[in-house]
C-alpha cells in the first residue's frame, strides 16, 4: 500500500504519480489535536470541533508536504458540479467559492479539499502541467462533477484528455453504500443502460459503487490512465473518517496536490 508516515501524520498517495513532479497526499486522520468524534486530524470546520484545532491540523498538514498555508486554494464543497480554474490563493480571510472541482497550471498554488466517504478524485496533466481535485459524492457523480473537470481542463489549458493522469482515491466502497429508491432513480438517469453495473443488490438494499461510477465517467471523458485505491473509509474508520459508518459524528480528512516549485518552471 502506498502509504507513507512523517510526523505521525499518515497519508496515502497515488503510485501512477510517483514518478511526477507532484506533492500529493490525502490524509488519515492519525496525528492531529483534535478530540473525539473529530479525532485526530480533522480538516472540516463548522462541524463542531474548535477552529484553533483545525487550523492546527491543516498547519501540520501542508508542514509535511512542505508548502506554506498562504499557498491555500481550497473552497466551499456544495455537492455540485462546478469547476473553478484558478491562478491565485485564497486569501486565508477572504471567503470559499462555492465549487466541488478545483484546478490550477500554477506551481504556487496548493489545492486542498475535504473528505468523509465522498470521492476524492486528483487530476493530472504532465503535457501541459495542470493538476485538479474533484469532490463527488453519490449527488457529484450523478451532476457528472468529474466531467465538468475534464471539460475545463480542456478549455482553460488545452489538455488532452487523453494525457490525463487520474486517481480515484479513499472513499465509501459499494459493499458499505446503500442507497434509497431516490438515489438508483437518478444514478438511472445519468448512467442509462450502465446503471445495472453501478448498483447491486444485497439483502434486498441497492448499493452504489461510486468507485466504478467515476471510473466511467473518466473513461467517458476520455480520460485512459485510472488509478483506484480501493480503500473503503467505512471498512476502515480508525484511519478515516466515514460520515455513513459513524453516523455523521465524524470529521473530515485533508486531500492536498501541488505542482511541485522546481520541478516545472
Ligand atoms: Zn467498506
Amino acid at each position: 500500500m502506498p502509504f507513507h508516515e512523517s510526523n505521525s501524520l499518515r497519508y496515502f498517495s497515488f503510485e501512477s504519480f510517483e514518478p511526477q513532479k507532484l506533492t500529493q497526499g490525502i490524509f488519515t486522520r492519525h496525528g492531529g489535536v483534535s478530540p473525539e468524534p473529530w479525532g485526530t486530524l480533522n480538516q472540516g470546520g463548522s462541524i463542531g470541533d474548535p477552529r484553533e484545532n483545525v487550523i492546527e491540523n491543516r498547519r501540520r498538514v501542508f508542514a509535511v508536504m512542505g508548502r506554506k498555508v498562504e499557498s491555500i486554494f481550497d473552497v466551499w464543497q456544495v455537492h455540485g458540479n462546478t469547476v473553478v480554474c484558478t491562478d491565485q490563493p485564497r486569501e486565508l480571510d477572504g471567503l470559499h467559492q462555492k465549487a466541488d472541482a478545483i484546478l490550477t497550471d500554477r506551481a504556487e498554488i496548493t489545492l486542498f479539499m475535504r473528505f468523509a466517504d465522498c470521492v476524492p478524485i486528483f487530476l493530472y496533466d504532465p503535457a501541459r502541467k495542470v493538476i485538479g481535485i474533484v469532490h463527488a459524492g453519490w449527488q457529484g457523480t450523478v451532476k457528472k462533477v468529474v466531467h465538468s473537470a475534464i471539460d475545463s481542463m480542456v478549455e482553460c489549458y488545452q489538455s488532452n484528455p487523453a494525457d490525463v493522469l487520474a486517481g480515484i482515491g479513499p472513499s465509501i466502497g459499494q459493499e458499505h453504500y446503500p442507497v434509497g429508491e431516490e438515489v438508483v432513480q437518478k444514478i438511472q438517469e445519468a448512467f442509462g443502460a450502465d446503471a445495472g453495473d453501478l448498483l447491486e443488490l444485497q439483502g434486498g438494499q441497492h448499493h452504489l459503487d461510486l468507485w466504478a461510477a467515476n471510473r466511467l465517467l473518466l473513461e467517458q471523458s476520455g480520460v485512459r490512465q485510472i488509478e483506484v485505491a480501493g480503500i473503503c473509509t467505512a471498512c476502515n474508520t480508525r484511519d478515516w473518517y466515514s460520515y455513513r459508518a459513524e453516523k455523521g459524528k465524524t470529521g473530515r480528512f485533508g486531500a492536498i496536490l501541488a505542482l511541485q516549485q522546481n520541478g516545472h518552471r
